[in-house]
């Protein structure tokens, strides 16, 4: 069995649970995953015994080679095409997916006669959670790329050069090693700007004595990575930046000296959160830890206060991103991406933290 013949297997198993005897895949992402088909367009329809990949006339060729474990129903957009893609898996009690569902999707299913819609709030989600070989490659590959970059920060961020400057060398390092895009906009925040955790980079000009956060990712072959590091810009820090940048770094080493499979979520979240309280600076935590990583920047599993029910296992991609935002000052963001493993973790971002930039 190929890994997409698994995946369906493994979809299948859930049917019974859900009470359906058809599911319907229309997030590009879970549509990605289960079926490997790239295009722009397409939908797929699994029951028990049949999987179809419906999709327009531009994707015929690219879908029947990239999805082989799918039947192709060459879907040309009327309302016809759309009874007759239903009726071809003879289906009565479909899943489909609440969180993708426009009000337009649900109306123009809602023409199909004899099947009844059985709105579900995730579907492929958690069994996305578990990375194949295949899939770490690509994550542990498009890290490397975001590595390479971070690692040039040091000699290219100068004061006078704006955030939006030092964003797209960035970006423009990540694309001439490979990257087919970003993961997300390139964030840098100087100064005050690091003060919120997701500025968009700007036209401020860095200046001696500002923090600098960079956080970044590569996208390669759809798969994401990310990475954070906070920079000094100056001769030598002050006392209060070595006092928020130790803290957030005691913080993260917190998590990877005990995160190891069978910890819930929450539970890692609290030995980075607990550190941070602990020096009084709690209230200036206020995201949760880290998030799963794949074909989505942010999937499943979430590291947080709220996520008992996330339990760590191998095969997990995650990150590690504590920080300290102090209104008026600046901030401090260290973000780590690791592979969860049968004994521990991982490291799949190797940058060094150095955070001082010695400038005049
Ligand atoms: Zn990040
Ligand atoms: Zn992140």
């Amino acid at each position: 069995m190929n890994v997409f013949e698994q995946r369906l297997t493994a979809i299948r198993r859930k049917f019974d649970d859900w009470e359906i005897d058809g599911l319907l895949i229309t997030s590009p992402i879970n549509r990605r995953w289960l079926s490997g088909f790239t295009g722009s367009n397409g939908q797929l329809l699994i029951t028990k015994d049949k999987a179809l990949l419906a999709t327009d006339f531009r994707y015929w060729e690219q879908a029947a080679a990239e999805s082989p474990a799918f039947e192709l129903f060459k879907h040309r957009r009327t309302d016809e095409d759309n009874a007759a893609f239903f009726a071809a898996a003879g289906v009565t009690v479909v899943g489909i997916e609440a969180q993708h569902i426009t009000l337009a999707d649900q109306t123009r299913l809602d023409k199909i006669k004899d099947v009844f819609w059985d709105p579900l709030m995730e579907t492929a989600e958690p069994l996305r959670k578990i990375k194949s070989p295949a899939e770490i490659e690509a994550i542990r590959a498009a890290a490397t790329i975001t590595d390479q970059a971070m690692a040039q920060v040091n000699t290219i961020a100068r004061p006078g050069m704006s955030e939006r400057e030092l964003a797209w060398q960035l970006e423009k390092l990540m694309r001439e090693s490979g990257a087919d895009g970003m993961a997300f906009d390139v964030i840098v925040a100087s100064g005050p700007n690091a003060a919120l955790p997701h500025h968009h980079p700007g036209s401020r000009q860095l200046r001696a004595g500002d923090s600098l956060i960079v956080d970044m990712g590569a996208k390669l072959d759809g798969y994401h990575s990310d990475m954070t590091r906070t920079f000094y810009l100056g001769s030598e820090p002050d006392e209060l930046f070595w006092s928020v940048y130790n803290l957030v770094q005691d913080a993260q080493t917190a998590v990877l000296d005990h995160i190891k499979p069978g910890m819930n979520g929450k539970k890692v979240d609290a030995l980075a959160r607990d550190v941070i309280a602990a020096a009084g600076h709690g209230d200036y935590f206020g995201h949760g830890l880290g998030h799963g990583l794949g074909l989505a920047i942010h999937e499943d599993p979430f590291l947080s206060t709220r996520t008992e029910a996330e339990i760590m296992a191998p095969g997990m991609t995650i990150t590690i991103e504590p920080g300290i935002y102090l209104p008026g000052w600046g901030g401090v963001r260290i973000e780590d991406l690791i592979l969860i493993t049968e004994d521990g973790f991982e490291y799949l971002s190797h940058c060094p933290k150095e955070p001082v930039i010695r400038v005049p």
